[in-house]
Formats: structure tokens, C-alpha cells, sequence
């Protein structure tokens, strides 16, 4: 269908290398202005009153979950379907991650799901926007409220995206966002939290700044922290990334609408639902299904590869569910990891026997096409269209190579 290849990441300015530049010839690399000025910046970006950036998205998780308190013998729900730190983030704090399932017409956590896993030991619930696409948070901030639960949002897919004109992030008690090298805004690695709550912000920044309290002295150390700091080279770089945020997620958003126009009738695929309290949507990814038994024969990664042949760069995305991981399965003799067996949780946790039905159907399959894809041009989105339809038209033959 095509040879010449879509956009290529990360997208850079002039103005980002003279940026970058200014930090270097200064020699102040560290913990400054630069870092200041993009914590303000991008919680302002998504209405939210506090940011405190840290190492990465996977430490901002940890992060969040100690500064709202989470810790030993509390369970925090969580998606299967999600880069694995949603929930290795709960056990780094002595917490037990719940899986609950996802829906299969978004690929977001459930609520129903959700209320079913909730025990006298579930402390908080952490839903992923996953692909950017938020999920229902009238429905989740309901049952936190009803439940006494603490409400994170790992929105580290979902930067510029909003819920009912409110940016992800800070509408449930705090949010976090990774700008690793793959992600819609990066500094190779980086991440923020962000929230309106004065108190998470602080204890947040204590966590990330090796224990130290506002007004405290240097060599003052008042909680478990770490040195999680990023630095003024990332930050500047962050900041040019964020000066094209929202004309590129705007850019991906018609992009995907129209080729979501172009799929609509597609046989053998379904696409995911839209919901009009979803006022930006950042398109991490652009999901569909597949449905193999449309297919006469032809598997999910079969296609895949015909689509790529086609030059459209299509890829399987999680393909198993978190929990069939060896480190929840500890199948074996390995070191046994706590808090999957801990004398303080006081329960025997089996992830073995843990089975989310539509988790699992996604990973069979879902197929993702990546963000850059989608800032290319409208004509680029009829091709991969037209690839889509001429694989269908060919799946015979494809069954049978
Ligand atoms: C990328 C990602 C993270 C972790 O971010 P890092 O910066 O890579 O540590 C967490 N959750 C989700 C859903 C992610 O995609």
C-alpha cells in the first residue's frame, strides 16, 4: 500500500536546542528554575493546582500511592490490561494489587468490575486512561466517595486529555504522567504527579526529595524518601515538548476521527466506543479489535504482519494480561517477592486463579497503531484504511500461506 514511512519521534524545534543549550552553558543542572517553570506549566496545562515532577512514571505511581497513604496490608484495584508498573507500583509499597477487569468496547477499567473486587481492605483504586481515552470519572469519584476510597489515575497515556473539559490527572485525589522516550511528550525519561490537594502535593515532594519538608532544614529528614529528582535538562527539554502538546493531540484527534469515519463499516474489526464527556482525547494509541472468527483462518498477528507489509506500522500491544506475568504467577522455585506472600498481609494471595475474561480477549485481540501515525496527513489515514480493506479482501489466501 505504502513505502514512505509515517512521522518520526520525538517531534523537535530550534527553540528546544537553544533551550537546552541555555541549561548547559549555565552549569545549573539541578533542581531550579527550569523545573519550577514546567511543573507549573503543565499543571496548569491540565487545570490542576500542584505538580511535582520526579524520575519517571513508574516512580510517580510509588510516589502517589505513599503520599496518599497507601501502604502494608492494603489492597489497591487495578486493570490487567496496562504497562506492567500500574501494579508492580502497589507492591513496591507493600500493597496488594486486586485485578478487576476492563470493558472491552474501551479497554478501560470497569466500575461494575471494580465494585465487585472491593473488600474491607481495598484502600484506593487506580484506573489507567488507557490510549489517553479517560475513563468515566463521575462513575469512579462516585464510588470512591461511596466506599472511603483514594482515587489515582495513572494517566501516563493520557497528557492533554479531558474529562467533561477538566484535564485528566488531578480530577480524582492526584494523577500521574511518564515522559519516557515512547510517550506523547518525553524527555527520554521523566514524570510528574499532579493534584489539588495542598498535602499529597507535599508529602509528594518529601517522597521525592529524599524526606525533606518544606521550611525544613537541608540535612532534615522526616520521611522514607528517595532521590527521585528530575533534572533542568529534562525540564527543558520538557518544555519545548509541551509548547506543541496540544496542536499535535489536536492534530491526532482529527486524524482519528476521520479514520475512524474510514473504519467504521469495516468488517472484521470493532472500534472502541466514543463518549462525548471525553473533550480531548490524546490517541497514546489508536485501538481496534479484531475479530478472529470473521477472519476465515487468518489470526490477529498474521494480520498484523500483513499490515505492516503494507508499511502500516500496526503492533499487537499488551499481549498477555499483567497477572499472567512470572512475577504474579511465581510458578517455581524463585525468590518469592513481598507482599505476594506476606506475613503482614495476613492472606494468601493466588494470582494463578485470577481470570478477567475481557482482559484477556484484548490481549488476543487488540491492535494498536501508534501515536506518530497519527500526525501524519488525512490521505495517510486512507491508507491504512485501504490496507485494512485489502487484507480483508485477501484473507483466503492469507489463511492459507
Ligand atoms: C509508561 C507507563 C508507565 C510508566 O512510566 P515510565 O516513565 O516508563 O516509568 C506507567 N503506566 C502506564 C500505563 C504507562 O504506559
Amino acid at each position: 500500500m505504502r513505502r514512505e514511512p509515517f512521522p518520526s519521534w520525538p517531534v523537535t524545534a530550534v527553540t528546544d536546542r537553544e533551550r537546552l543549550l541555555e541549561v548547559f552553558d549555565s552549569g545549573k543542572w539541578w533542581y531550579g528554575e527550569k523545573v519550577k517553570e514546567f511543573e507549573e506549566k503543565y499543571a496548569a496545562f491540565h487545570d490542576a493546582r500542584y505538580g511535582v515532577t520526579c524520575a519517571n512514571g513508574t516512580v510517580a505511581l510509588e510516589t502517589a500511592l505513599l503520599a496518599c497513604g497507601i501502604g502494608a496490608g492494603d489492597e489497591v484495584i487495578v486493570p490487567p490490561y496496562t504497562f506492567m508498573a500500574t501494579a508492580s507500583a502497589v507492591l513496591k509499597v507493600n500493597a496488594v494489587p486486586v485485578f478487576a477487569d476492563i470493558e472491552l468496547d474501551t479497554c478501560n477499567l470497569d466500575p461494575a468490575d471494580v465494585e465487585k473486587k472491593i473488600s474491607c481492605k481495598t484502600k484506593a483504586v487506580l484506573p489507567v486512561h488507557l490510549g489517553g481515552l479517560p475513563v468515566d470519572m463521575d462513575v469512579f469519584k462516585a464510588l470512591a466517595k461511596q466506599h472511603n476510597l483514594v482515587l489515582v489515575e495513572d494517566a501516563c497515556h493520557s497528557w492533554g486529555s479531558k474529562w467533561k473539559g477538566k484535564g485528566t490527572g488531578a480530577i480524582g485525589d492526584c494523577g500521574v504522567f511518564s515522559f519516557q522516550m515512547s510517550k506523547n511528550i518525553t524527555a527520554g525519561e521523566g514524570g510528574i504527579l499532579l493534584t489539588d490537594n495542598e498535602d499529597i502535593a507535599d508529602r509528594a515532594r518529601s517522597y521525592t526529595n529524599c524526606g525533606r519538608l518544606k521550611g525544613g532544614a537541608w540535612y532534615e529528614h522526616y520521611l522514607l524518601g528517595s532521590n527521585l529528582r528530575m533534572t533542568e535538562l529534562q525540564a527543558a527539554i520538557l518544555l519545548g515538548q509541551l509548547e506543541r502538546l496540544e496542536e499535535q493531540t489536536l492534530r491526532r484527534e482529527r486524524n482519528a476521527a476521520y479514520l475512524s469515519e474510514l473504519l467504521k463499516d469495516m468488517p472484521g474489526i470493532s472500534l472502541m466506543r466514543q463518549d462525548p464527556r471525553v473533550t480531548r482525547h490524546s490517541y497514546h494509541m489508536y485501538i481496534f479489535r479484531f475479530l478472529p472468527e470473521e477472519w476465515s483462518g487468518v489470526s490477529r498477528d498474521r494480520f498484523l504482519e500483513a499490515l505492516r507489509s503494507e508499511g502500516i506500522p500496526g503492533s499487537a500491544g499488551y499481549n498477555v494480561p499483567l497477572y499472567k506475568n512470572p512475577l504474579f504467577q511465581q510458578k517455581g522455585e524463585g525468590p518469592k517477592h513481598c507482599p505476594i506472600s506476606c506475613p503482614y498481609y495476613g492472606l494468601e494471595v493466588d494470582y494463578s486463579q485470577v481470570v478477567c475474561a475481557n482482559a484477556e480477549t484484548i490481549s488476543r485481540e487488540g491492535c494498536w497503531l501508534p501515536h506518530p501515525v497519527l500526525l501524519a496527513e488525512e490521505r495517510d489515514m486512507e491508507d491504512i484504511a485501504k490496507a485494512i480493506r485489502k487484507i480483508w479482501e485477501g484473507r483466503r489466501e492469507l489463511a492459507d500461506v
